[in-house]
């Protein structure tokens, strides 16, 4: 996993949860971090040159920033795409929960961490080199490609 030069990085307030752990899916580094005030997000988005999408007409002042008007999901994701010229990036994703890096899990490793369904039917594992959550390409997957499909961000 690396952090391609040039790839748009965020920071979402505490009101936009979901969309920042599919901005993790789809492989861009999005804190989301509810103890953060208004100026606590925009310090954070100058310090690490972050991107801030945010509900709050003041925090969507600062540079670069958007103002996420949609309630729905697909609408936010296709805003923010089309701002940032997003796609989805396999072999970015990152840990849905806490933002970290996946990297490669050996099967064998995973066999206690999964249940034994998902072990028989995948090959492959990713673990979260934070939180050390366990991934793989279970049922749910199919779901995930269907909405990215759909907003052509695939
Ligand atoms: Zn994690």
């Amino acid at each position: 996993m690396t952090e391609g030069g040039g790839t748009p990085r965020f920071v979402a307030d505490h009101m936009l949860g979901s969309l920042a752990r599919w901005l993790r899916i789809m492989g861009y580094d999005t804190v989301y971090d509810k103890s953060l005030d208004d100026p606590g997000i925009a310090n954070l988005a100058r310090a690490e040159s972050r991107f801030i999408l945010t509900r709050d007409r003041e925090l969507a002042k600062e540079p670069g920033a958007l103002m996420i008007e949609a309630d729905d999901l697909d609408l936010q994701l296709k805003a923010i795409a089309e701002k940032y010229g997003l796609k989805f990036h396999d072999d970015l994703i990152r840990c849905s929960a806490c933002n970290g890096d996946l990297a490669d899990l050996d099967k064998a490793q995973a066999k206690e961490s999964v249940p034994e369904g998902a072990f028989e039917n995948n090959d492959k594992f990713w673990k979260c080199s934070k939180c050390g959550k366990v991934y793989w390409k279970g049922t749910h997957w199919h779901g995930i490609m269907d909405r990215f499909r759909r907003l052509s961000l695939v």
